[in-house]
């Protein structure tokens, strides 16, 4: 205390309790009836409703889910009247609200954990299929929930809402994710070398890179096919001399018109897919 205080000059003087009604003024010096028609009053606690990203129909929708659910009906009860002491006598799902109680209230007749609007069981797929809407990821649904919605274990069956939807499924095969892969350094220049073909303004350009010295070549061609290549690379050894290894993409780099002239020079090809599978 004494370090916290040491950036300030106090001048320290006694003042008797009964003169101090600043320090804790609003627990005794109250108003002692209550006051009826406070217009202000009343203004300012309107003002301070929670904004429930809804529409009114979804919102009354709701509303009567949570009427007919008879674990909601129950906690609506529980959040006006109290909770039991202890939650030895309540079903799961009561025990899971029972731990966040404190952060449970009624808004527009509906409950709300902070500000998310909790759901009742019946409306739970329809709820996952609207947060996956655009077939967004788990992280992204996750984030709209925590906006938005609530139940025990909402996260969970956000990840097998999402693991099961058979659109993302159909995609997530279709294209799988090649590891990204780290390459040794090679002994000695040009011994290790990748390509790919790029394409810039309705040109193609072969890219020839060192895994040694990082030094590029790079040459227009025609198009992607392999004779174009090998025509280029034909050029950019002739400076260079061949290399051991060519690392590239399957297209066109593993069609047979290639692949035979590497055999030919005697030049060893790794694919990336072949690299993944290492
Ligand atoms: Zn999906």
């Amino acid at each position: 205390m004494c370090l916290r205080l040491m950036k300030y000059q106090l001048e320290v003087s006694y003042l008797p309790g009964k003169q101090m009604f600043i320090a804790d003024m609003l627990s005794r010096a109250f108003l002692k009836g209550p006051v009826k028609n406070d217009t202000e009053n009343n203004f300012i606690v309107h003002n301070i409703d929670k904004k429930i990203p809804m529409s009114a129909n979804k919102i009354s929708e709701i509303v009567g889910e949570t009427n007919n659910d008879t674990t909601l009906a129950l906690v609506k009860k529980f959040i006006v009247q109290g909770w039991p002491k202890n939650n030895k006598s309540l079903s799961p799902e009561l025990k899971n609200l029972f731990q966040i109680r404190s952060e449970l209230s009624i808004e527009n007749d509906l409950i709300l954990f902070g500000d998310r609007v909790v759901i009742t069981k019946n409306l739970r797929i329809l709820m996952l299929s609207k947060l996956h809407e655009g077939h967004l990821g788990i992280n992204k649904c996750r984030a709209r929930a925590r906006e938005s919605i609530f139940w025990p274990n909402i996260s969970n069956d956000i990840n097998n809402f999402i693991l099961n939807c058979e659109v993302c499924l159909k995609f997530r095969n279709n294209n799988p994710k090649l590891p990204l892969l780290q390459h040794n350094i090679p002994e000695r220049p040009w011994q290790e070398i990748a390509m790919d073909i790029c394409e810039f303004q309705g040109n193609f350009f072969l890219v020839v890179i060192d895994y040694f010295s990082r030094w590029i070549e790079l040459k227009d061609i025609k198009n992607k096919d392999s004779v174009e290549v090998v025509k280029a690379l034909k050029n950019i050894f002739s400076v260079h001399g061949f290399p051991e290894t060519i690392i590239s993409d399957n297209n066109p780099f593993n069609s047979f018109y290639f692949k035979n002239f590497l055999n030919e020079i005697n030049i060893s090809l790794k694919t990336s897919i072949q690299e993944a599978m290492v």
